[in-house]
């Protein structure tokens, strides 16, 4: 690929009310579609997380614990089904702002094993890419060579792809002002940590919590273990507040933006 793309991770907690079921926050994503065209970023990849779509439903039929009875398999499809439904919300609200979004679901290409992706056909999404498409992705119900099935979230295929495309930037948008050195939404004295190197990461590891409700894949925690792969391959990484108007828009341009940034 002769440019190299952006990755943009929006979180489940930004483009849905994360505590209400089935809730779309269709303020914020209006609003990000917006910010992305605006940015006229190329090429770019987006990749979106479950919020209040996936997770509850994965939780209620324990999709990520993989296959362990019949049952579940209607879960197995509902969640699936329930992403798809966020993502073509996604979609055509950058479909309205005329960009060339193309919605594509991660288990059609990508295989687990153990919940971590062991095969990636990556064949079409690079040909999308180059066709000038944007592939919209999304965190997924998907097969797994081990257990069955899992949940695979929106944060280790953004990193995946980071990878694997050698992105130019890595931004993850989530709702707050990034990495503190404590969950900020349960400790008021809680710091924003604005550069952080891997060595810091895994010091902090046992500090930085998961996520408020319900989410199967691990909350920060989860996303800044994630981000140690692209970040050791020296791709700019950066976690952004994606509910403050302009925030995304800045980090997608490259301007100096209130957050944190992981270097290696
Ligand atoms: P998303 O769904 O947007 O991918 P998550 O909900 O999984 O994001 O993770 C973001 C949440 O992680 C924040 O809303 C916050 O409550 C929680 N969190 C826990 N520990 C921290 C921390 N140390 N710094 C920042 N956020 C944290």
């Amino acid at each position: 690929m002769k440019d190299r793309p952006v990755v943009l991770k929006l979180g489940g907690s930004v483009i849905t009310e994360k505590d209400r079921p089935l809730t779309p926050n269709l303020q914020a994503i209006g609003r990000l579609a917006e910010e992305i065209a605006r940015a006229k970023v190329s090429p770019i990849v987006i990749v979106h997380g479950g919020g209040s779509y996936g997770h509850p439903i994965a939780k209620t039929y324990r999709i990520a614990g993989g296959f362990k009875d019949q049952a579940q398999l209607v879960g197995f499809s509902k969640t699936h089904e329930a992403m798809v439904s966020l993502n073509r919300l996604v979609v055509e609200n950058l479909l309205d702002r005329r960009l060339p979004a193309f919605g594509m679901a991660p288990s059609s290409f990508i295989l687990t094993s153990k919940g971590r992706i062991q095969v990636f056909q990556g064949e079409l999404l690079t040909r999308a890419i180059k066709t000038g498409l944007i592939p919209v992705l999304y965190g997924d119900a998907v097969l797994d060579t081990d257990q069955g099935f899992a949940i695979l979230s929106g944060d280790q295929i953004a990193a995946l792809l980071a990878v694997k495309l050698k992105a130019e930037r890595l931004i993850m948008g989530v709702d707050v002002d990034g990495l503190y050195d404590s969950n900020p939404k349960t400790d008021s004295s809680a710091r924003l940590i604005s550069r952080l190197t891997l060595e810091e990461v895994s010091e902090l590891a046992n500090k930085i919590g998961g996520a408020e409700v319900s989410d199967v894949t691990g909350g920060m925690l989860g996303k800044v273990s994630e981000l140690m792969a692209p970040v050791a391959r020296g791709i700019e990484t950066v976690i952004v507040n994606a509910l403050k108007p302009d925030y995304v828009y800045r980090a997608l341009k490259g301007e100096k933006v209130v957050g944190t940034r992981i270097e290696a």
